[in-house]
């Protein structure tokens, strides 16, 4: 198999590098070299990747945008004659679920390799496991599962390991030749062919289908892995597939019950209603983590009035809520076109909620849960609710029976028995017969617990009653209201009898210092108001140094421990810069001036959250930040340092691909003479590297560079103090 040279050619890509004109001609011509190439030995496939820039909700780019780019690049492929697509180093799952939608636009016949890439510790740079991804595309239209690039084959084997644990789909993989060295403006990647091709049997073992090589790989090293491969052929998996609800963050199994909080539902709330009519979505993400916190493991969200709302309410909820990181959610919508704008956007695999027993409903469902993934839920009834538990359990049956017949297996299926209201005279024995004979069948079920007590007195009471006896009879998930504890107790009690224990919580999403837990939830009123009690004891300067910088400090530790993601980091550095703001804007007569620093993340390279960051702790730290971007050409900060004349300047570098690009800063100038000292950081760069780039200091994180930034303007001060007595 030939992959085409067409990495970098989506058209947002090309845009960038300014050379979108040749969009169609890279491409075109990429598939006639490699089929010149070929000489008819090999198939072709057209290599995507990304596109350079993060989708929104962590970036700039529109998340129809890039399925567009994508379809536009896969369509040129396609009538150049590829024999299928391949779209690989991709470390946001949102940005491969747009380009597997793209090239699925263009043609649903040829195959299509979905790759991402991940870190040692099977996590992707957005905070996405091996699991989630095989989770999330076990549904998708795409024909083989892998990964590719950032690490060797040795590192790569565990991370791989996982994903053939995980999926049940063909599996490919594509390591580096091992760890890059950085030297003489260049990367070396090290492992010869034959160390490379070693891990070959490794890969076979656990059941690679494909294999190839990623960065720093040559000819020979193909040439040698298929030696090493000879004529053995894939060995066969029995990975059973485990029906689970996930987030782009958050990985939620359903063989065990799974509580789905009811709270984001404004019926009968004007206010909540006329906040999500306005596009005022502060509400629900707030509700959404007290519900993480109480103990729900999914959330419904049902936005109420659908009929005034629009795509634009849907996109944005969806959005809003991946940026907080929530946990997987319960898609609550009931017109088809919202629900299709929600799943698409959806960087996870969702519950959809619900569908009546009708060939309409179903065929709608059928078609969106194809196409996107995800789980249903199925109500127990046609076009009205039947009066009996048989009634309610043959429309369930029926309703399994259609959905297996059009590919859909009933492990992805909920069944709800429906809750009828007591107060209207409903005999709750029925719903209780109806869970009973479907746990029979083997079908799950959950239902909406509170419809019960709906206009009675001691709700919780009843609700909590009735939960213990459901789950007696076999109950695997309720959409409840997880902030009532004697629901929530009730439910641990009825768990704790039948066998089963609720998974422990007391350690997930509790900080000790309560300005982490609000700057992660992101609510900068919060903040602002913890803020203001703090300024009852403290100077503004020592909150935003002492206090809040600490806070942010720790959170940039969490983040460097793998025990918060992005997302969350991006979270906490926006929410905290308007209150570090309303900080300094108290004080700027008092505030100890440090110095200047100004910052940049060298051309090629557009990660700039750490930069950001380490912005953010510098300002609180008492430093006047000057941050000119990220992918800035060497040129750019050289002139920014002419004009702005700064004591210090900060290099980042994420990329082992562009730090090449901080020796060229570093050394322009030095052989400038300008008067600055330059420092160094980024996910790429080592205290090694940037000695010998010639820099003047390497930080590994945002308070070791605080703390550098503090020693450099030190020793300025005390020669400069010396320099004055001679
Ligand atoms: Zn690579």
């Amino acid at each position: 198999m030939l992959l085409t040279n067409t990495f970098n050619a989506n058209p947002i890509k090309l845009e960038s590098l300014g050379v979108l004109e040749y969009f169609e001609e890279i491409n075109a011509k990429g598939v006639e070299i490699a089929r010149q190439a070929s000489k008819g030995r090999a198939l072709i496939f057209g290599d995507i990747s990304s596109t350079g820039k993060f989708l929104k909700p962590m970036g700039p780019i529109d998340f129809e945008d890039a399925v567009n780019a994508y379809k536009r690049q896969a369509e040129v492929l396609y009538n150049s004659g590829v024999d299928g697509f391949i779209v690989e180093t991709i470390s946001d799952i949102k940005e491969l679920k747009a380009a597997v939608l793209g090239i699925r636009a263009v043609t649903s016949d040829l195959p299509l390799i979905a790759h991402m890439t991940f870190e040692e510790n099977s996590l992707s740079v957005t905070g996405t496991s091996v699991k989630i991804f095989a989770t999330v595309f076990e549904d998708l239209d795409c024909d083989v599962v892998g990964i590719n690039c950032t690490l060797g084959p040795d590192r790569m084997l565990k991370v791989f390991r996982e994903l053939s644990e995980t999926s049940t789909k063909p599996l490919s993989v594509e390591p580096n030749a091992g760890k890059p060295i950085y030297s003489g403006n260049r990367l070396y990647y090290k492992m010869d062919p034959e160390s490379f091709a070693v891990y070959a049997e490794d890969y076979v073992d656990v059941g690679v289908n494909i294999i190839g090589g990623c960065c720093g790989t040559s000819p020979e090293h193909i040439r040698v892995l298929r030696k090493m491969i000879g004529n053995r052929r894939p060995v066969g998996r029995d990975t059973k597939f485990v029906q689970a609800l996930a987030s782009r963050t958050i990985y939620k199994p359903t063989n065990t019950f799974v509580i789905i909080g009811e709270r984001i539902n404004p019926a009968s709330k004007k206010r909540f209603q006329n906040e999500i009519v306005e596009g005022d979505f502060t509400r629900i993400s707030n509700l959404a983590k007290e519900q993480e916190k109480e103990g729900s493991m999914a959330i419904d969200i049902n936005l109420g009035i659908e009929r005034l709302l629009n795509e634009g309410h849907f996109r944005k909820v969806i959005r809003e809520l991946d940026r907080i990181s929530s946990i997987p959610l319960s898609l609550d919508i009931q017109m088809n076109r919202h629900l299709e704008v929600a799943l698409r956007e959806y960087p996870g695999r969702a519950l959809i909620n619900s569908a009546r027993v009708t060939p309409k409903s179903l065929e709608r469902k059928i078609e969106l849960l194809k196409r996107y993934g995800g789980m249903l839920v199925l109500l127990a009834m046609g076009k009205d609710i039947p009066k009996s538990s048989r009634g309610r359990v043959d429309k369930i049956l029926e309703g399994v029976r259609y959905l297996e017949d059009n590919g859909i297996s009933r492990d992805r299926i909920f069944a709800d028995p429906l809750v009828l209201s007591l107060g209207a005279k409903n005999d709750p024995a029925i719903t209780l017969e109806t869970i009973k004979l479907l746990s029979g069948h083997g079908i799950k079920t959950t239902m909406g617990l509170s419809n019960l007590s709906f206009g009675l007195p001691d709700r919780s009471v009843i609700n909590g009653a009735f939960l213990s006896q459901a789950i007696g009879v076999g109950l695997t998930s309720a959409i409840m209201n997880s902030k009532d504890t004697f629901v929530m107790n009730s439910l641990k009690g009825a768990l704790y009898l039948r066998g089963e224990g609720l998974e422990d919580r007391s350690t997930i999403g509790k900080y000790d210092d309560p300005l982490v837990e609000v700057l992660l939830k992101g609510d900068t009123e919060e903040l602002k108001r913890l803020v203001d009690e703090k300024l009852k004891e403290y100077d503004p300067l020592t909150i935003s140094q002492e206090i809040l910088g600490k806070a942010m400090e720790e959170i940039g530790d969490l983040y460097s421990n793998g025990a918060i993601y992005l997302p969350h980091l991006l979270l906490a550095s926006e929410t905290s810069q308007p209150v570090f703001d309303y900080l300094n804007s108290l004080t700027p007569e008092k505030r100890a001036y440090k110095g200047r620093v100004l910052l940049a993340t060298v051309e090629g390279d557009i990660h700039d959250i750490g930069k950001k960051i380490v912005g953010t702790v510098l300002k609180s730290g008492g430093y006047e930040v000057i941050d000119i971007g990220k992918d800035v050409p060497t040129e750019e900060i050289v002139n920014a340092v002419k004009v702005h004349k700064p004591d210090i300047v900060g290099l980042s570098a994420m990329m082992t691909t562009t730090v090449g690009k901080v020796e060229e800063v570093s050394k322009s100038i030095k052989e400038q003479h300008i008067k600055v000292i330059v420092i160094a950081g980024g996910a790429s760069m080592s205290r090694s590297l940037s000695e010998e780039f010639g820099c003047d200091g390497y930080a590994r994180n945002a308070s070791e560079a605080l703390e550098l930034c503090n020693n450099i303007m030190e020793r300025i001060a005390s020669s400069e103090a010396a320099g004055s007595d001679k």
